[in-house]
């Protein structure tokens, strides 16, 4: 199905795995801001993270498109994984706007703890031009531990930023690994699909392999 798209949603992230707090993060979102559409962008190389220590980035693609396979409005795409070297949110946004056309709005969306580092981000100050972004809390975030730099650029783009609490963040990518390599269930924490995808292909066996470890970023 195809929508003329005049907001876009850009779910940005790791997606090591991809589970229903994404999901949920998504969809709310959506419904909030009243998109059109939500593209989900598993990075490729994140800037900040060990190559070793995440999973190859096809296994993390494959994973969201079965995620968001029954959801209309969900898409998956591949920029940041086909484009070589490390992700840059300002190269995302260059191949996006080069796909949907100079006209759509678009909402990039993440993890508020992966926004809280925005301020250092490749052009950052020219990323706050080109989209309004989201930052999903979890339960009990609060910002009143950032730094004076952060809080100064945050008060400075104001009309830039939004925070959406989604109480579905209590789920994680960390603890899911966790389980995996604990041998406890996944059930209800992430799509079906998606458990079959990783016992088939045995992802996240072992500790420090196909993820950080625990305390790592994710
Ligand atoms: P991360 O450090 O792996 O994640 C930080 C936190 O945010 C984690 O708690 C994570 O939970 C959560 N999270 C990540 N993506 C989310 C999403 N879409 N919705 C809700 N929660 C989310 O962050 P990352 O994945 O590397 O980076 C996030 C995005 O920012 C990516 O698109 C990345 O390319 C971009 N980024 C750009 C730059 C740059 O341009 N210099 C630098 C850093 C990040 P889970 O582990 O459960 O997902």
């Amino acid at each position: 199905m195809s929508f003329e798209v005049r907001k876009l949603g850009i779910m940005g992230g790791t997606f090591d795995p991809i589970h229903y707090g994404h999901l949920v993060t998504a969809e709310a979102v959506r419904t909030e801001f009243d998109l059109d559409q939500v593209v989900f962008v598993p990075s490729g190389l994140p800037p900040h993270k060990d190559p070793a220590t995440i999973t190859p980035p096809q296994h993390r693609y494959l994973m969201a498109v079965l995620a968001t396979l029954t959801n209309p409005h969900f898409e998956v795409s591949r920029v940041d994984i086909d484009r070589p070297g490390v992700t840059y949110t300002v190269d995302t946004l260059a191949d996006l706007r080069r796909e949907y056309g100079p006209e759509v709005e678009f909402y990039f969306i993440t993890g508020a703890d992966a926004l809280a580092e925005i301020f250092s981000w490749k052009n950052a100050e020219e990323l706050v031009r080109e989209c309004t972004f989201v930052g999903a809390t979890r339960p009990g975030f609060t910002l009143e531990h950032l730094s004076p730099e952060v809080e100064e650029f945050y008060h400075r783009n104001a009309a830039s930023f939004r925070f959406i609490e989604v109480p579905a963040l209590a789920i994680s990518s960390t603890d899911l690994r966790r389980r995996i390599r604990e041998g406890r269930s996944l059930r209800y924490l992430t799509p079906e699909e998606v458990v079959f995808y990783i016992k088939k292909n045995g992802l996240y066996r072992k500790t420090g392999e196909n993820g950080p470890e625990e305390g790592g970023t994710a």
